[in-house]
């Protein structure tokens, strides 16, 4: 782009407007021996290519003209003589490895005569090769999206927001999902980064508690009880990013105060297997000392009627045992 009118349109404010991108470079060929290069912007929602540069360390009219160079056939004036000459054809516009043409094809998109503005999270993908992403919208309940609390204490909903280029008149609400029905809890508009809004709150018992300075929109929620178990939704969309919105949901559990209760169940369990354990140990001690002592009783009472019925079971799998034996 001309240079005039790329600086004539970052003048304009309303000429251009900022948009988060994506930026990656490919090449012609795999392992870093191609000789062409392409470097390449993208608008994150729309998909359009906003901008692209394509880089060349090879010009074959170069090529050509130097081994006849080498050959012999013309003479090193004549050589300097075309190549001024060919200056404004040559396919070559850059010297460098091919591994470098990535980060060079991001230098000249960001460079001093493009439109594109580059901000701080643009910058930061573009110096290294692969490493051009860059997220619009986010907002986040934290790494635990679960909270466990009691009967008439006070919780904290947590929800922090980020955007990459930035925020203006930044919308968000908190809803709570009432078996389907979406109930707003508050909502409110930031003008812009660490200017504070001011919340309209719908319920009683929230309390806005964010902060623009740490792009934190969280509420706390006053003496809770079994109804207002469920899933609450942080929800915000940034003008800035064409209206991008995002949400995350925390999912709250009231919990009895009286967890006694279910001390006293885990301690009758536990009583309860103990003891089937212990009845257990002592039939089968019972059982060994019987097995152990069986020969001589066997001797000496062949004929007695046997009453105790773990005998009973014993002299079965004796007998059985042994006419096994004798089967084999
Ligand atoms: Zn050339």
């Amino acid at each position: 782009m001309d240079p005039e009118v790329a600086e004539s349109l970052r003048q304009d404010t309303d000429a251009v407007i900022d948009i988060g991108v994506s930026f990656d470079g490919t090449w012609q060929k795999r392992g870093f021996t191609s000789h062409y290069g392409v470097g390449v912007c993208i608008d994150i929602l729309t998909g359009l290519v906003i901008d692209y540069e394509i880089l060349s360390s090879y010009c074959h009219a170069c090529a050509c003209k130097n081994s006849v160079l080498k050959a012999g056939e013309i003479s090193e004036e004549e050589f300097d003589s075309w190549k001024e000459g060919h200056k404004a054809d040559c396919a070559k516009n850059f010297a460098g490895s091919s591994k470098a043409m990535e980060q060079e094809a991001a230098k000249r998109m960001w460079g001093p005569v493009t439109p594109i503005r580059g901000t701080p999270c643009v910058a930061r993908g573009a110096p290294s090769p692969g490493a051009g992403r860059v997220d619009g919208l986010e907002v986040s309940t934290g790494k635990v999206s679960l909270l466990q609390a009691t009967n008439g204490s006070t919780v904290l909903l947590p929800c922090t927001y980020s955007s990459c280029i930035g925020i203006h008149k930044l919308y968000f609400n908190w809803h709570y999902n009432d078996n389907g029905t979406m109930l707003k809890l508050c909502e409110a508009v930031i003008p812009k980064e660490n200017v504070e809004p001011v919340v309209g709150v719908y319920h009683e018992r929230v309390e806005f508690v964010g902060s623009s300075r740490r792009n934190n929109i969280s509420i706390l929620l006053w003496n809770i009880t079994f109804e207002d178990r469920g899933d609450y939704v942080c929800f915000a969309r940034n003008p800035k990013e064409k209206n991008r919105n995002h949400s995350a949901v925390y999912t709250l559990i009231v919990v009895d105060q009286l967890t006694e209760v279910d001390t006293t169940l885990t301690t009758v369990m536990v009583a309860v297997v103990g003891t089937l354990l212990g009845s257990l140990l002592l039939f089968m001690v019972a059982k060994a000392l019987v097995v152990n002592f069986m020969p001589k009783k066997e001797d000496k009472n062949k004929d007695c009627l046997v009453s105790s019925t773990v005998v009973d079971h014993t002299e079965d799998a004796r007998s059985g045992a042994k006419g096994s034996k004798g089967k084999a």
